[in-house]
């Protein structure tokens, strides 16, 4: 054998291995220990004070969500219910009675009667009932564009005219509009041995969308020309705009829409398995990232995210939920004070009119 590997094939090793490992280990037991030493850096508090401006918390306890961010140096975090109608606002109340300056509420897109003359206006209408609760953002989720259908069966596109008005209303209410489109690539990829996220998607079948007759670029080209409709509505596309995989599409959106605004919630596996294009983006379009989790408050959570912004830690495991996003480790930014500054706190509070 050569040592190089460079006259080994692959085929020739893959016969190899084959014919000396004693078992075909199986994906779901192979959990190997990194045996790089590299240093670490736990960062217990984050360096200033942090919005968490994407979090679902309606089932959670305040007071608990209150002790964590005591813990970790929260200042806020923004609840993205997910909820509608009375329920949506008697949890704006119970999180405004909890603590009026750590909390915020974002609503949820009510569909329902979406198939009546009167939609807009009814949309409108319970707007303006849940910013007298407090709401600082409506948030639509991304079964506008997969899912939900007109009474006729086809799918309601995100830029149909006719939802135009609710748009518009937005930017005159001053109510910022968070789009989650679309989803990770690897959703829209089949559930087979080449899915970067195959194991995550094994464990959640319905997460996949390989089926769908829409692709994930035309649901985010379909979600831009509503931003480009809209100058004056701020908008806000959470977990990279769907585009974390690829920053350079992710910039180019940036630069044509100066109304939107990313969130990097649930992204640090992306964004950290590429941390050179990762930094350069982040101080680039430090004025357009705002910092969001996505997951259950909790300490170790949020010290693996400070960890990524402001440390140079290699090869590192990402915050995540239990399936995980897919098998690889990131790469802290270190990012300087003045990004960190912005991402964590300043580009929130300029959608938090309460708080500024
Ligand atoms: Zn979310």
């Amino acid at each position: 054998m050569d040592s190089n590997g460079v006259e080994l094939n692959r085929d020739k090793f893959v016969e190899m291995v084959s014919a000396t490992a004693e078992v075909d280990l199986r994906l779901s037991d192979f959990h190997p220990d990194s045996c790089l030493q590299t240093p670490v850096h736990v960062v217990e508090r984050a360096r200033f004070p942090v919005i968490d401006y994407h979090n679902h918390l309606d089932s959670t306890d305040p007071r608990q969500v209150l002790s964590v961010m005591d813990q970790c140096g929260l200042e806020h975090v923004v609840n993205i219910t997910m909820q509608v109608g009375q329920k949506a606002l008697d949890i704006m109340d119970r999180f405004n009675a909890a603590a009026p300056d750590r909390f915020s509420t974002i609503g949820w897109m009510d569909w329902s009667g979406v198939d009546q003359a009167n939609f807009v206006q009814l949309t409108i209408d319970r707007l303006q009932r849940m910013i007298e609760h407090g709401a600082c953002g409506i948030k639509f989720w991304k079964d506008f564009g997969l899912t939900l259908r007109d009474t006729d069966g086809t799918l309601l596109r995100i830029d149909d005219d006719r939802f135009a008005p609710i748009f518009e209303a937005c930017g005159k209410l001053d109510l910022p509009v968070m789009f989650h489109t679309a989803d990770p690539s690897a959703f829209f990829e089949p559930i087979d041995a080449r899915n970067e996220r195959y194991e995550e998607l094994a464990a959640h079948p319905d997460w996949g969308f390989h089926h769908s007759t829409v692709s994930k670029r035309e649901l985010v080209e379909q979600r831009n020309r509503v931003i480009a409709r809209h100058p004056t509505t701020t908008f806000v596309g959470a977990h990279c705009a769907e585009s974390g995989e690829d920053l350079a599409y992710l910039s180019q959106q940036l630069e044509a829409l100066p109304n939107l605004l990313i969130d990097i919630s649930a992204r640090t596996p992306e964004l950290g398995r590429q941390p050179y294009t990762a930094r350069a983006f982040f101080l680039k379009y430090a004025d357009r990232i705002l910092f969001g989790t996505d997951l259950l408050p909790e300490v170790e959570m949020y010290r693996l995210y400070f960890r990524f912004l402001e440390t140079a830690d290699e090869y590192f495991e990402y915050p995540s939920h239990a399936s995980r996003q897919g098998r690889w480790n990131i790469y802290g930014l270190f990012l300087p004070e003045d990004v960190l500054r912005k991402v964590y706190r300043e580009n929130a509070l300029r959608l938090l009119p309460r708080l500024r």
